[in-house]
């Protein structure tokens, strides 16, 4: 299996750190507002990316962050007037929502920042301990001139850039020394050795990740924006920190999703939620769409697009249904042609299996499955197909599905509504619970569990 490492530029094969052990980390959203379709894009390519790593037998362990400590949530939490931290959670609540909204299931764990400033303030200790970071008047800072690989991922030439660079902090020795601490009395704050304060945003992803990583991992991604100055910075925090080199393997960043062509932003007008899209399409479509394009390329978001998207998906639930419907029936045994079915079958796969072993490759692997549903078209017509091989088509479109998220079976849709019913109701009992009316609370419970359903509080 090969992939593309933004740290060589080139795609490389793919062994990890220890056999069969994954260590994935993505860049979790920072929770300031509604998710939007560009986080969609990004974290669809990685679960796809998580559950073709489990197909292959692989132990993986996805990790997320979760940024709930940052001057947008803050600045957010004024303009509306609520606290911030309050503000965070009700937007973390909503992105997670969002993600099961999409299909997106493989994340072991969400770390908050929130929750790790123990271990934030003590990898910011390391990095004076050890030289890389001085304290001022307003902060703790990076001394980006001591890390000597500075700019290794991004390839800038951090002398060239500083030309460029106006120091806003007469604190800091040089201008791209970024905040591991900001001192501030305003809250949310916290008490650290150097005064009531909060942590950068870069210090947060990387005492996370030592946490349950220690120092080295196989994966990290994110969105290609996250380049640089972010993924910069971590690199020269953990390695700096833990001494030990490189911190990451594989280096995995996503293509921007555009809208009609533009940049998707607020002032743009073109921010489109995912709680909008869904309004207006099926969850698979969106996916579909995400997937017709490679995860490294800017994909554009359009109605025509995701019309497009639509119409190629029923052209799979329409070829599920008259199989479906041809199972049910009596046809005729004789002068099948199974032995070419059968091959493929197995070519349809392999096609599939080697563009996913290729970086991931989604379009190849889904016209791989378009070939093959023209191909098992046409044999419906000319009556070439034995019952026998209508029951592998099934079970290998199953399989294939599976791997992109897509399910294209009318019966696990089915199923795929019902587990999302049940989190509405799920969500609703937590609400009345907060509210303490515990009455009506029990009583969802225990009319769920007439239907079989047991809900544990744990
Ligand atoms: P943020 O909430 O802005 O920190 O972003 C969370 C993740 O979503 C990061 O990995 C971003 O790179 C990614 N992301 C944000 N906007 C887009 C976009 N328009 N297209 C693709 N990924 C995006």
């Amino acid at each position: 299996m090969k992939v593309y490492n933004t740290m060589t530029r080139k795609k490389e094969e793919f062994k990890p750190i220890n056999e069969n052990r994954i260590k994935m980390f993505v860049c979790g959203p920072t929770v300031y507002d509604k998710s939007h379709i560009g986080h969609g894009r990004t974290y669809i390519a990685f679960d796809v990316i998580a559950r073709y790593l489990k197909y292959k037998g692989y132990s993986l362990f996805y990790l997320q962050n979760i940024t709930d400590i940052d001057d947008k949530i803050i600045k957010r939490a004024n303009e509306l007037g609520v606290e911030p931290l309050k503000l965070a959670k009700e937007f973390e609540n909503r992105y997670i929502a969002d993600m099961e909204r999409l299909g997106v299931k493989n994340v072991n764990f969400y770390a908050r920042a929130m929750e790790h400033l123990e271990e934030i303030i003590d990898q910011i200790q390391k990095l004076i301990d050890k030289g890389f970071a001085y304290e001022t008047p307003t902060g703790v800072y990076f001394d980006e001139s001591l890390f000597e690989d500075f700019g290794k991922l991004s390839n800038r030439n951090i002398e060239e850039l500083n030309v460029h660079r106006v120091n806003p902090d007469p604190t800091k020795r040089n201008p791209g020394d970024f905040a591991l601490w900001k001192k501030r009395n305003e809250e949310p704050a916290w008490d650290s050795t150097w005064g009531k304060g909060r942590p950068g945003w870069h210090i947060e992803d990387t005492a996370i990740s030592e946490t349950y990583f220690g120092g080295q991992f196989d994966i990290h991604g994110g969105g290609l924006d996250l380049i640089f100055p972010h993924h910069e910075a971590e690199i020269a925090q953990m390695e700096s920190a833990t001494g030990k080199k490189p911190m990451v393997k594989y280096w995995m960043h996503t293509g921007f999703l555009n809208v009609s062509g533009e940049k998707m932003s607020k002032s743009l007008g073109n921010f489109i939620t995912i709680n909008e899209l869904l309004e207006d399409y099926d969850p698979q479509v969106f996916r579909f769409f995400v997937l017709s394009t490679h995860y490294r390329s800017p994909i554009d978001f359009s109605d025509e697009a995701l019309k497009q998207s639509e119409n190629s998906l029923k052209r799979i639930y329409k070829l599920i249904e008259t199989i479906d419907e041809l199972l049910e029936m009596n046809i005729d045994e004789e002068n099948k042609n199974d032995d070419r079915y059968i091959k493929l079958l197995e070519n349809t796969k392999k096609e599939f299996l080697d563009a996913m072993d290729n970086d991931f490759n989604t379009p190849i692997a889904l016209s791989a499955i378009f070939n093959f549903i023209r191909d098992i078209n046409k044999g419906i017509n000319e009556e070439n197909i034995s019952k026998n091989v209508f029951k592998e088509i099934r079970i290998l479109l199953n399989e294939l599905g599976n791997i992109l998220g897509l399910t294209f079976s009318v019966e696990s849709r089915k199923e795929d509504s019902q587990d999302a019913l049940i989190n509405i109701l799920v969500d609703v009992r937590e609400k009345l619970r907060q509210n303490k009316n515990y009455q009506l609370a029990d009583e969802i419970r225990s009319k769920l569990r007439d239907i079989d359903i047991n809900l544990e509080d744990k």
